[in-house]
């Protein structure tokens, strides 16, 4: 099948452990990921943490070592070894499957050596306004590698690369310290008075060896692995200007597309349009405001006004640069943006993505196959049947029916290029219901049936394409051509 529609999966959640080898796993996945329409890969930081093996990958240590060195007391990532790596990299291509590479550059965790430097405290909650005198604190920001033994580079960051630290090992004291003679950038966001600050030794991008030492890693990375596209972190607490720079220049010397998302976490919408603003548009953002909404319709007990669902959305006024998601590993339960999307409304939230003509709609992990830290079933069955409907249905003019507190309804007319598309899609946060929609042409005297199964009785379009599409309460229904030709998929 050619042209499909793009749809993207993150592949991994907060609790991935050691032994689930993601690396491994995902390249056995390959083949099954991409025949559901898979197009698109988010894959973890895949370099060394502070934490070992342990880590994430956020709390990013040494961006040369992607399970090479013995350092962190493993030669292993989280996820596996740089071979299991590389060799999940080249699957995925095999399967048309786009890397996306997570890359964490707003700090670094667990440096070698301690040293002496002048620093002033801030107040947390305004990191505008010092709460101490410039005094010498004991910080760890000496970055020696030494069992990297300068392979591939031979940059150590040391306390200059850097704008601040959160402890004094002198004093044993966490607080928030800027360096002597450091400014916080300026076009970060507003939060606490400037929120330039996140974590760890923060990187200090007005600093000239750190941007060439940026790009020539980048560079580096982009050669050994040869992902095709970046999910950028942070994005808020990083100076917006090297962001833009930094994207398009690469862009330009390398002459890639470098398709890139940019993780700012806010949910107002005002701060991703700012934000696009700011870089030019040259990176997508993930639609943040539409998972709040999400989550609290979910939370809700049927009394959202499901008309607004799209309210305030990224999705609703950058259409072309929102990435739809539902929950990712930091919404998930016992995290630090904690905002999980009921598993009853899973299913709505999930139709309300992927059935669009708009947005980029990212699938998480952790529904997909659940979590087992946190007692989270895996989704995998429903989700699979959602993601293949993408595949072969979701295209066409799109028309909407917002016209209930309740039950909501839009369909898609199919097009030439894709035979026997075209669906309606009804779902309620409350009681069920049902809906006379317009199907268009291509579905014109034709019997639909819901491949959710929650419904089972078929429904029948005129020849103007008017149906009456139903849904049960608290549940969705997908409505397809009932003897369409991939009816052996579902
Ligand atoms: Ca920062
Ligand atoms: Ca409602």
């Amino acid at each position: 099948m050619k042209n499909i529609n793009p749809t993207m999966m993150q592949y991994f959640e907060w609790y991935t452990k050691p032994e689930d080898n993601l690396w491994h796993k995902v390249t056995q996945d390959a083949s099954h990921l991409s025949s559901i329409g898979i197009t698109h890969i988010w894959l973890p930081p895949a370099y060394k943490g502070s934490g070992g093996q342990n880590d994430t990958g956020y709390g990013v240590y040494d961006m040369y070592d992607l399970g090479e060195f013995m350092q962190k007391g493993s030669i292993r990532t989280k996820y596996g070894t740089k071979e299991e790596y590389l060799t999940a990299i080249h699957t995925l291509h095999d399967y048309d499957i786009q890397v996306l590479a997570d890359m964490v550059f707003n700090h670094r965790l667990g440096a070698d050596e301690l040293e002496n430097v002048l620093a002033t405290e801030k107040d947390a909650k305004d990191r505008n306004r010092s709460i101490a005198s410039p005094k010498v604190i004991q910080a760890w920001t000496k970055y020696n590698f030494t069992a990297r033994n300068n392979m591939y580079s031979s940059f150590q960051w040391n306390w200059t690369h850097f704008h601040g630290i959160d402890y004094d090992e002198k004093e044993k004291k966490t607080s928030i310290y800027l360096f002597y003679g450091k400014h916080w950038d300026e076009d970060v966001d507003k939060e606490n008075g400037n929120f330039d600050y996140l974590m760890g030794e923060d990187i200090d991008f007005s600093n000239p060896e750190v941007v060439k030492e940026i790009f020539t890693w980048t560079k580096w990375y982009l050669q050994t692995t040869h992902v095709d596209g970046f999910r950028m972190d942070a994005i808020k607490h990083i100076k917006a200007s090297f962001m833009k720079d930094f994207i398009t220049t690469l862009r330009k010397e390398t002459k890639q597309e470098l398709f890139s998302i940019g993780e700012y976490w806010s949910s107002h919408v005002e701060s991703l349009n700012h934000y696009l603003e700011q870089v030019d548009a040259s990176l997508s953002l993930f639609d943040v405001p539409l998972h709040y909404n999400f989550y609290q319709a979910s939370h809700n007990n049927g009394n959202y006004d499901m008309r607004h669902i799209f309210d305030g959305t990224l999705v609703s006024c950058h259409p072309d640069k929102a990435i739809t998601f539902v929950d990712n590993h930091d919404t998930q339960v016992g995290q630090s943006l904690q905002s999980w999307v009921q598993d009853w409304f899973k299913p709505l939230a999930y139709s309300l993505i992927l059935f669009r003509n708009v947005g980029l709609p990212c699938v998480f992990y952790g529904s997909y196959y659940g979590i087992p830290e946190k007692n989270v079933p895996s989704m995998k069955p429903w989700l699979d049947k959602f993601i293949l409907a993408r595949k072969f249905f979701a295209y066409g003019d799109e028309r909407d029916y917002f016209d209930d507190y309740n039950i909501l309804g839009f369909t898609r007319s199919g097009d030439s290029e894709h035979p026997d598309s075209g669906m309606a899609v009804i779902l309620s946060d409350g009681p069920g219901g049902s809906k006379m929609m317009n199907v268009g042409k291509y579905l014109s005297n034709c019997i639909l049936y819901d491949i959710t199964g929650n419904l089972k009785e078929t429904v029948y379009v005129d020849k103007d394409g008017n149906g009456i599409f139903y849904t049960a309460g608290g549940s969705v229904s997908i409505w397809v051509k009932a003897n369409n030709i991939y009816k052996n998929h579902f």
